[in-house]
């Protein structure tokens, strides 16, 4: 049966001299394996449409292994990203990360959503950094993971000075500081983008301008939660991380 569907190239892998196996998330059917048969010479009217961040329709044959992919409309190249070495390395982690915690053929437009919306501004220059966190801070829930950001995670208080206990999976309140000795020391600031991002609606993100230091705080508690709790290790993110401090040289 053929279906189709409007979708995005997170994942791309060569097949054979010719061939790219190609990971689309879809609005419709969420994540989605095709093969792409032709599509890596480049005369192929699959070549362009099959590039890593490509946001297009696509006509795919289903079966119940690996569709074939028979058609692409680009709708975007997502130019910007492609054309910018560090915009690439958080574009590879945001769509890797997609891949690693989705199911295949299980929809989630919420997800598709927030994907696409993510890429696009990446594309249209806004805040790598801040893009990658409010990602990052996003995804937690389809991973199951509920971390406690509106009041202490030990003694349920809303008041006070907060900084964030990997152990205790949230909040700490300066009360139950002794909780937890090895708390990440977070600013006001910090504990309000955190919750922020975690809540936030994506597309009524205006311009914020976030201090070098409070990037760093945000940078290190969400690492910091992901290493404990996600069990992922994505070859992407050590990239990224690389791509950071390479440019922080600069
Ligand atoms: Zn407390």
């Amino acid at each position: 049966m053929l279906q189709k569907c409007e979708g995005i190239v997170i994942r791309t892998t060569n097949y054979g001299e010719n061939n790219k196996i190609v990971t689309l998330y879809t609005r419709e059917f969420g994540k989605v394996g095709v093969m792409a048969r032709g599509a890596k010479k480049p005369n192929s009217r699959l070549a362009a449409v099959t590039q890593l961040f490509t946001y297009g329709q696509f006509l795919f044959q289903s079966s119940s292994g690996l569709g074939g992919l028979q058609q692409g409309d680009m709708i975007s190249s997502m130019r910007s990203i492609r054309e910018d070495i560090f915009l690439t390395a958080h574009a590879s982690y945001v769509v890797d990360l997609t891949d690693k915690v989705t199911e295949d053929k299980k929809s989630n437009p919420f997800l598709f959503e927030l994907l696409l919306q993510t890429l696009k501004l990446l594309n249209e220059g806004y805040d790598m950094e801040i893009l990658t966190f409010i990602y990052e801070m996003k995804m937690l829930n389809v991973q199951g993971l509920y971390p406690v950001l509106d009041k202490c995670a030990n003694c349920g208080s809303t008041e006070g000075d907060f900084n964030f206990s990997i152990r205790e999976g949230g909040l700490l309140c300066h009360r139950c500081f002794r909780m937890d000795p090895y708390r990440i020391k977070t600013s006001p600031g910090t504990v309000r983008l955190l919750r922020l991002f975690y809540l936030l609606d994506l597309s009524r993100l205006g311009n914020i301008s976030v201090k070098p230091e409070t990037k760093l705080e945000l940078k290190k508690v969400i690492s910091a939660y992901y290493d404990e709790y996600s069990g992922l290790y994505l070859k992407t993110r050590k990239f990224l991380d690389q791509m950071d401090s390479f440019r922080d040289q600069l």
